[in-house]
């Protein structure tokens, strides 16, 4: 096999590049952010995510910078428990702590940062590919991982349908250690009885917290400009009369880190592949967040891939069985969000009580 491009070096590209790393194949990443450009969030991640991670990186070095989560406790938002449930070791780590991690697997001279690629057609099957708008690059795979909306995506599907998903979030991660102690390893959810309004909250680790809250669009307005203090008036306006440890957390929370995700997905997905193009991850399959298998999913798209691609078959073929399986299980995942999302737009006392908070296959 000769040389690959990854394009994009969130979870999906930097667990591809550790993959080849290991197996030997010879690829270059390049990403368009900085190398210290890490906003973002939390992920939730089942047992499965974490033993998919643990054939790449340190694992002992992502338990220290996260926490497993014991129980998912569901309560109205005056703070009455709905339900409980025990997690099967759901773990739950910062997005920038995870990326840290997995960037320590892949070489200096084999990453770019503050490196656009754009695809600019086919010549002879082959995807032209320039770096920052003129540079030609070189590559006999292009993998993809540039993300939900991804470019290099468009540019080939240019019929598909992006559409905006109902539900938006609000996320920020703090230090508070008093609340972290409090909160034990518990998963606490918040609901609002007319339902589309939500509030949860976990420990990242002994000291930091990461709450979240989740709001349907059509209900919930938040001021465009996103600055920390349309934030703040934000939660301070819809959750403020909520329990008292909700509207203490929001007072005492500083914005500057907090951020809004407007989320999207694909009305249909397309196929994971076009003449030598591959994609991972988001780029292949958008996610939304209630399913909480976007991270599981780009690292076992990445598994698969590596795996196919040392079995050094013809690239359609690899790519085709790629597709036939890794496709399958996404589909579930597609399904289960918008069922999730169906009982989160319900009022509480219309939402199943037993339901876990994300997606399983
Ligand atoms: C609010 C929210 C909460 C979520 N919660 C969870 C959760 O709890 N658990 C979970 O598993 N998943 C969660 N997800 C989903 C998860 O974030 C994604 O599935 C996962 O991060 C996908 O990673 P990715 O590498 O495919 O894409 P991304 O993380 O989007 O990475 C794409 C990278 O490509 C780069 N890039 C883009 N275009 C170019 C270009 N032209 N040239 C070079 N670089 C480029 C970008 O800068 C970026 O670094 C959540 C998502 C959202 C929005």
């Amino acid at each position: 096999m000769g040389k690959a491009a990854i394009i994009g070096a969130g979870v999906s590209g930097l667990s591809m590049a550790n993959y080849l790393e290991k197996n030997k194949i010879d690829y270059h990443l390049y990403e368009r952010r900085t190398p210290n450009d890490l906003k973002g969030h939390g992920f939730i991640l089942p047992k499965e995510g974490i033993e998919f991670l643990s054939e790449i990186i340190d694992i002992d070095e992502l338990y220290a910078k996260g926490s497993f989560l014991k129980k998912y406790i569901h309560y109205n938002r005056s703070g009455e428990i709905i339900s409980e449930k025990d997690l099967d070791n759901v773990f739950v780590v910062s997005r920038s702590a995870l990326i840290e991690i997995l960037a320590k697997g892949v070489p200096a001279d084999k990453i770019s940062y503050n490196s656009t690629v754009a695809l600019n057609g086919f010549e002879d099957g082959k995807a032209q590919i320039t770096l920052d708008g003129s540079q030609k690059l070189d590559a006999d795979i292009v993998i993809a991982s540039d993300g939900s909306r991804s470019r290099l995506r468009r540019t080939i599907f240019q019929d598909e349908t992006m559409k905006a998903v109902l539900e938006n979030e609000v996320v920020n991660i703090i230090e508070n250690e008093a609340l972290a102690g409090e909160i034990e390893s518990n998963f606490l959810k918040f609901h609002h009885e007319n339902g589309g309004l939500t509030f949860g909250v976990l420990k990242l680790s002994s000291s930091k917290i990461l709450w979240y809250c989740q709001f349907d669009i059509t209900k919930y307005f938040i001021n465009e400009d996103y600055t920390p203090d349309c934030i703040r008036q934000f939660m301070l306006d819809n959750f403020g009369t909520w329990n008292p440890l909700i509207s203490s957390i929001i007072e005492g929370s500083s914005y500057e880190n907090a951020h809004i995700w407007r989320v999207y997905e694909l009305e249909k997905l397309n196929p994971f592949y076009h003449r030598n193009v591959v994609f991972i991850g988001d780029a292949a399959h958008p996610l939304i967040p209630f399913t909480s298998q976007g991270v599981t999913s780009a690292l076992k798209d990445s598994f698969t891939l590596t795996n196919l691609l040392t079995e050094g078959k013809p690239l359609q073929e690899t790519f085709q069985k790629y597709e036939e399986e890794r496709r399958p299980e996404i589909d579930i995942h597609i399904a289960n969000g918008r069922a999730l999302l169906d009982q989160f737009l319900l009022p509480l006392d219309e939402q199943p009580k037993n339901t876990l908070p994300i997606s399983y296959k």
